[in-house]
């Protein structure tokens, strides 16, 4: 009998479980084990790695279609790497960038893009100091595929909060935001509101239309995590629940830690009309990518302080603490509005294809 070979499907990029367990079984398969010098290696799979005291990012962007509600590839695609970068608690130092153009992509489109990273940049306060072009014959790409790569240092803002950390937490000895930092009694905060970017890129694809504009969150998020990290502290980890959303980031941090998480549905910001848009579609919020968005663990002695702070910052304007880590069960579960437990498992796949 002859099997069909094994091929590379969509879901195999769209967050959640088909795609961990392909980047683990191929990927880390054959990459795993050969980085001496990584502090944060490779088989950890946080958001970005560490070699020596400078984290290491890279991260391509597929996005489609390149503008959006909201949003462009370029802005993305610089946010995307920061945020990662910014998750480890580094600030982020130099990016590079990698584009491969589609023939035909208009001039004056691609203009629009890197003029919308130029912005981006300024925002960031870093610059892209090496990269590469590339063109590809006219097919399925959508314009064009941008890599952004970069590096981030450490601070005096991270060095501050893990003392913050440590008052309360002695046997503290992580010396990034990793996600394998929680422990039981830790808070879980959210920055904003869920599901934005997802229906902004899916509304675009599709030409749908949701009775008010749902626009992407899609923006850097490192300023305000150093000030969070420098002028309050007490962080322990945090992560960006980008593809497969805040299911998939959650339940990462519950795998890394060993620990359980008990979410508060009420206490998840959501706009309303994303609520509405993902009934009529079928689709679950929590699963739904962000692109504006990061999560903290934060020891429960600083979390008002943190929600807070975050509050009253633009960026962090609808943050709430929505769930609390505990040991009385492994994975995330969530307390419903309507009463009892709902399990949030690790999602299949982002329900919204080529959404970074
Ligand atoms: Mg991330």
């Amino acid at each position: 009998m002859a099997f069909e070979k094994e091929r590379i499907t969509m879901l195999h990029g769209a967050g959640g479980t088909v795609m961990h367990n392909f980047v683990k079984n191929h990927i880390v398969k054959n990459f795993g084990g050969l980085d001496l010098f990584a502090d944060v290696p490779l088989e950890a799979m946080d958001d970005a790695a560490v070699v020596g005291d400078i984290v290491f990012k890279s991260d391509s962007h597929a996005v489609k279609p390149i503008f959006f509600p909201g949003g462009d590839i370029g802005r993305l695609s610089i946010s995307g790497t920061v945020n990662d970068i910014s998750a480890l608690g580094a600030e982020p130092y130099a990016l590079a960038s990698g584009f491969v153009l589609e023939e035909g992509l208009s001039i004056d489109d691609l203009d629009r893009i890197l003029e919308s990273m130029r912005q981006t940049l300024i925002e960031v306060g870093v610059g892209i100091v090496t990269g590469d072009t590339k063109v590809v014959e006219k097919g399925n790409l959508g314009g064009c595929v941008m890599n952004v790569s970069g590096i981030g240092k450490r601070s005096i803002a991270l060095e501050n909060n893990l003392w913050t950390v440590k008052k309360y937490r002695s046997n503290f000895s992580a010396r990034w935001t990793l996600d394998s930092n929680l422990v039981v009694g830790d808070k879980i905060m959210l920055s904003g509101t869920i599901g934005d970017h997802g229906l902004a890129v899916l509304s675009a694809q599709k030409g749908l239309t949701f009775g008010s504009k749902i626009e992407s969150d899609v923006r850097p998020l490192n300023k305000v995590i150093q000030r969070v990290l420098g002028e309050v502290g007490g962080v322990v980890t945090m992560k960006d629940p980008t593809r497969g959303g805040l299911a998939d980031a959650l339940n990462e941090f519950t795998e890394k830690s060993k620990v359980g998480i008990l979410l508060q549905e009420d206490k998840i910001p959501i706009r309303k009309d994303v609520v509405i848009a993902c009934e009529m579609l079928g689709l679950d919020p929590l699963e739904i990518g962000n692109e504006g968005k990061m999560l903290f663990g934060v020891v429960s002695q600083k979390a008002d302080e943190v929600l807070a702070f975050l509050t009253q910052n633009r960026e962090g304007k609808y943050a709430q603490i929505i769930g609390e880590v505990t040991d009385a069960f492994k994975g995330v579960a969530m307390q419903t509005i309507v009463g009892g437990k709902r399990i949030i498992a690790r999602p299949i796949g982002d329900p919204v294809p080529r959404i970074c």
